[in-house]
């Protein structure tokens, strides 16, 4: 009785993964190959997809150079936060063991162009970037690293904001990670703020916005509230491009917006001119 049975499964959803990328900004299928090779941005709209923190530190730092710090260090859960969709420690120790890293952030020592340096890159899948005790212990630990060793610390972020699982002991990130950094500028080391998208809340409330030097990604989405709270707040339309690395750009929080492919080389020049 074959006309009553389930109709054979759609191809699986990877197959088209496969072969077209789809633009977050356009909307346009690029061909993978095509997206991959341009590092992920698209070649139509200058959109530049997120990249996970391994891709990234590839992308930064001399090939084989990225040594991990404080792996060790993983999420904290003071408050035993559970919502609707469980424990969030369930949920935190789920993402470790899918994306195999242990916290939004993963901090190490590496070389940029044959130059030292104490890197800190934010993972998006990560809880969505999310600020957690976990996140300001690495971030803080490796500013502390940078210290030690008297090189740069650049912090790549990508996050929605504080982690509200943790409560207070969140937001208090914001505080400990702006402190060691402050130690950092006290001591004269270079430390290089790079803004990806998406960099909100309480990290571009923080140690995103405080660099010698704040760099963002094209297009990146950068700011601290909502656009939809901000509108129904102020009661105004806000314009199109606004909390775009180019609005804030213009707007005087950062500095220079670099393409990817260039970014490796920008800040070899940064380091570079710091007399690194
Ligand atoms: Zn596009």
């Amino acid at each position: 009785m074959a006309w009553f049975e389930k109709p054979p499964a759609p191809p699986a959803r990877m197959a088209t993964d496969a072969i077209w990328a789809v633009c977050a900004g356009c909307k346009a299928y690029i061909a993978r190959a095509e997206w991959n090779a341009a590092l992920r941005v698209c070649p139509r709209c200058n959109y530049h997809d997120r990249l996970t923190c391994r891709e990234r530190i590839d992308l930064l730092t001399d090939a084989g150079s990225f040594e991990e710090l404080n792996a060790q260090v993983t999420f904290g859960d003071p408050l035993r936060f559970v919502d609707a969709n469980g424990p969030y420690a369930a949920k935190a120790k789920a993402t470790a063991a899918k994306t195999g890293i242990g916290e939004a952030v993963v901090t190490g020592k590496a070389r940029i162009d044959g130059m030292d340096a104490v890197l800190a890159v934010m993972d998006f899948r990560f809880l969505g970037g999310s600020l957690g005790s976990g996140t300001g212990d690495r971030i803080l630990l490796a500013a502390e690293a940078a210290l030690a060793a008297q090189r740069p610390y650049i912090v790549v972020s990508a996050s929605g904001g504080a982690r509200m699982h943790e409560g207070i002991v969140s937001l208090m990130q914001m505080a400990r990670t702006c402190a060691a950094i402050a130690k950092l500028q006290e001591a004269g080391i270079p430390y290089i703020s790079i803004l990806t998208d998406p960099t909100t809340g309480g990290v571009s409330a923080s140690y995103a916005m405080v660099g010698d030097i704040n760099i963002a990604e094209p297009k990146a989405l950068i700011g601290f509230a909502g656009r939809r709270v901000i509108e129904q707040t102020i009661k105004q339309k806000l314009p199109d491009d606004f909390q775009t690395a180019e609005y804030v750009l213009e707007h005087g929080f950062i500095d220079h917006i670099v393409d990817r492919k260039s970014m490796k080389a920008f800040l070899a020049n940064v380091l570079r001119y710091a007399g690194q």
